[in-house]
């Protein structure tokens, strides 16, 4: 299928070892630059690395580049792809359950800068996507935990019948059953663009796909979290602040969805040092910031929350 949307001569695949290692005979015959695996290497010096990798392979403006892997490789691939030569164009193919439902869809992409996440980069959709279920048979478990937290989080934003859905059953029924896990992919990606198509530039409904992140990105910058632990964490700090600022009453509910799932819901952290990550947050103004709270499972809201107010929610 990657050969009818990108020719191989003058295509590259940007991927990570570990996506090579173990699917190599795909990477066969295409252009390949495999990076470092992990979230350390999402920042600019990677960025450049490849830039010269593309300048020395002679990769012009009619060239494709396709982000195989993980969120890192298709937040760098997108980046890359933006900026090189002005923009060339860009196909993805998502390898981990996270990056099917969530990375790969919405045209978000760019790296980390200073231990702050994804402070530099564009938005601009890719030419295709390509979804290969396939991939997911080598996913190691913990990666399986990270794709059920952003596809809860969908659930508890916006749709309260996928969220009844995933309470009858768990991971290792979806790792079983590829239909019905396909059939799961395909929803988050409908609900994820319908949300993106109404609101590309982030300036009102697709804020609420940050619930769970604002303290999440926090804890996971300061702490060896993985994405989908730090924005579980940082959901059900939401639902207990959506509980306090507008009586949100369903969140033993959302608590046990996230066990059920295999996702922590409670970290012991510093206070001050992480409602000091929260405030350097993308999306604070001078004394607010703005925090995706429930009103009820299926219907999140954006809520400015006084910096004062958000400070006694640790206490
Ligand atoms: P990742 O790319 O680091 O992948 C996780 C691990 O799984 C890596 O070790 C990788 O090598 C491995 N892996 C990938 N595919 C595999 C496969 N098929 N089999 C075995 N191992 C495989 O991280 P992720 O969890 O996919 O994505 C997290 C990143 O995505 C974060 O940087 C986050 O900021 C970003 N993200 C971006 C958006 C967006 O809208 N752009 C949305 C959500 C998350």
């Amino acid at each position: 299928r990657l050969r009818d949307l990108a020719d191989r001569r003058n295509s590259v695949i940007i991927t990570d070892e570990n996506v090579f290692r173990l699917h190599q005979l795909r990477f066969k015959g295409w252009n390949t630059i495999a990076l470092k695996p992990g979230e350390a290497y999402k920042v600019q010096a990677t960025v450049d690395n490849v830039i010269e990798q593309l300048l020395e392979i002679g990769a012009d403006r009619s060239w494709t580049l396709i982000g195989a892997g993980g969120g890192v490789v298709t937040d760098i691939a997108g980046y890359v792809a933006s900026v090189y030569l002005r923009g060339i164009r860009v196909g993805l193919v998502p390898t981990t359950l996270l990056a099917m439902v969530d990375a790969a869809i919405g045209g978000k992409n760019g790296v980390n800068h200073g231990g702050l996440k994804n402070m530099v980069g564009t938005i601009r959709q890719p030419g295709f996507i390509l979804f290969d279920h396939s991939f997911l048979k080598t996913l190691p478990d913990e990666q399986w935990r990270n794709g059920f937290a952003e596809i809860i989080k969908h659930a508890a934003v916006l749709n309260a019948a996928m969220f009844r859905k995933l309470e009858q059953y768990d991971t290792t029924f979806y790792r079983k059953h590829p239909k019905d896990l396909a059939q799961l992919v395909s929803l988050n990606v409908l609900l994820k663009m319908k949300v993106v198509m109404a609101d590309e530039k982030e300036a009102g409904m697709r804020r609420l796909l940050n619930f769970g992140h604002t303290l999440g990105h926090a804890l996971e910058a300061q702490y060896e979290l993985a994405h989908g632990e730090a924005i579980s964490i940082g959901m059900a700090f939401a639902a207990s602040a959506s509980n306090r600022v507008n009586g949100f009453s369903q969140e033993t509910r959302l608590i046990s969805l996230l066990l059920q799932y295999g996702l922590p819901v409670h970290a012991e952290f510093e206070h001050e040092r992480i409602v000091e990550a929260m405030l350097r947050d993308k999306k604070k103004t001078k004394d607010q910031v703005h925090l995706v709270l429930l009103e009820k499972i299926g219907r999140g809201v954006v809520s400015p929350v006084a910096i004062k107010e958000l400070q006694s929610f640790f206490t």
